[in-house]
């Protein structure tokens, strides 16, 4: 059975990159009908787990990344770990050492000095125990350190990137336990990944060189080695690591920011993933069908805002108006237009099918929107002067809603017929009387459509706005 996990810090937010992994690891449990598992790297105790974790389990919901176990939580499974060490230490695996941190930053920079690589020097590898006894009586608190072989390799063969092979020499007697007692990422990770019974590591690239470390001690502890799948790089237009310098990278960000979680997920698939037939939109479903770790690539994905957008607007084009009405409350609310409770749901989902072909996130709705909400509509400027101004519009406007005040029921259709009925009794062609009510009505030149969107404001909202008008430009 396969079981894969999603390993995250407590960073205060999801990072796109992490969202991929979390995805990846999702898709090949749901592909395989294996089991996905959240567990919270927060051995660093000096952050605030509960607030940090928060964001990240809120932007896997938004997500729809669900899991079958955990989250499981490092910081209570400490005792484990420290039987793990125990163990490695008695049998020799592991040795304390006690060097002080500015012993280790002096005999670095010497090391430098003589054009050595900067490695730990295996200085406490072979104290004799009454070196370690000396130390223990000054009181100097040791970490420990694993004893990594003088010679050979440690290879692995990863499913994406083929053979990998580190010589052990490259490889320094890594810390696996702090002075204070906290494992490090390297000894935790293994540990859990063994208890959990995880089968195949998906990660980011940047874990590779931390692998052959972690394969020494699956070695170290007879555990069977899972196999090892890391993602490419995700890097910005600038073909420089993804960072902040490129923009949001939150997920929540891009929530906040109008986009659709349907959109977020088939983004973060093609990174570094693309279904057979060069198709580009993918549904869930779909993803699940055809996700094969195989098939990810190997070199990196480039983050493109372009298609993140194309995306999220084809997204909104085909999603239900009753959805998309849902999702689109929050922001009319954020900017104002629309108080707590006091909007008609049913009425929201009428105006969604005519601005849902134009938003192309949610952020734009309350631009494309607004003229629906609002008592005193602000005009352009310059639509007045085009539209408004001459007496041959005005007149037009005028007669327009002498003909609406009457129509009964205040349709599309009938407004339709009545509107181009007086512009044909003037002599007029149709535009001549559309453009000035489009202005009138929603202050703009461009505006969805203009005849559904009566129907919709009502009869009494449209004569008003037309009064209004009229009195502007005098
Ligand atoms: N906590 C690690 C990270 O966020 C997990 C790495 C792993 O998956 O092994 O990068």
């Amino acid at each position: 059975m396969v079981r894969v996990r999603f390993a995250p810090s407590p960073t205060g937010h999801l990072h796109m990159g992490s969202a991929r992994t979390a995805l990846f690891n999702w898709l090949y449990a749901r592909k395989m009908g294996g089991v996905f598992i959240l567990r919270i790297e927060d051995t660093d105790l000096r952050r605030n787990v509960d607030e940090a974790f928060g964001a990240i389990l809120e932007a896997m919901r938004w997500l729809g990344l669900d899991w079958q176990e955990g989250p499981y939580y490092q910081s209570q499974r400490l005792h484990l770990y420290r039987e793990v060490v125990k163990r490695l230490l008695e049998e020799g695996w592991a040795y304390p050492c006690y060097c002080l941190p500015q012993e280790l930053e002096e005999r670095r920079r010497e090391a430098l000095k003589r054009g050595e690589k900067p490695m730990y020097d295996r200085h406490c590898r072979d104290l004799s125990p009454k070196e370690r006894e000396k130390w223990e009586k000054e009181g100097r608190k040791p970490a420990i350190r694993f004893k990594v072989p003088l010679e050979g390799k440690t290879s692995f063969r990863d499913i994406i990137r083929g053979r990998i092979e580190f010589l052990h020499q490259e490889i320094e007697d890594f810390v696996i336990m702090r002075k204070d007692g906290i494992p490090t990422y390297n000894l935790a990770c293994v540990v859990d990944d063994h208890y959990m019974e995880i089968t195949h590591i998906i990660r980011g690239e940047d874990h590779i060189s931390n692998t052959p470390k972690q394969i020494l001690i699956y070695n170290a502890l007879g555990y069977p080695i899972p196999q090892f799948a890391h993602l490419p790089m995700i890097l910005g237009p600038d073909k420089s690591r993804l960072s902040k310098r490129h923009g949001a990278t939150s997920v929540n960000a891009y929530r906040d920011m109008g986009f659709l979680p349907e959109a977020v997920l088939n983004f973060l698939a093609l990174l570094g993933w693309s279904p057979g037939g060069n198709r580009e939109i993918i549904s869930r479903e779909e993803m699940i069908e055809e996700f094969e770790l195989e098939g990810v690539k190997r070199h990196p994905a480039v983050f493109n805002m372009d298609k993140l957008i194309w995306l999220n607007s084809h997204y909104m084009k085909t999603s239900p108006p009753s959805r998309l009405a849902h999702l689109a409350l929050p922001f009319l609310k954020r900017e104002g237009l629309i108080k707590e409770g006091d909007y008609p749901i049913e009425i929201l989902e009428r105006i969604m099918p005519l601005v849902q072909e134009r938003a192309k996130t949610l952020e734009e709705m309350p631009r494309w929107t607004d003229f629906f909400f609002k008592q005193e509509i602000e005009y352009e400027q310059s639509a007045v002067e085009e539209w408004l101004r001459d007496e041959l519009h005005r007149k037009l406007l005028l007669l327009a809603k002498e003909v609406l005040a009457v129509l009964e029921p205040f349709t599309k259709e009938n407004i339709e017929v009545a509107l181009r009925g007086l512009a044909e009794r003037e002599g007029v062609k149709a535009k001549e009387v559309f453009h000035p009510l489009r202005v009138a009505v929603t202050g703009r030149t461009v505006s969805p459509p203009l005849l559904e969107s009566l129907a919709i404001l009502g009869k009494e909202k449209t004569l008003q706005r037309i009064t209004q008008a009229l009195k502007y430009v005098g």
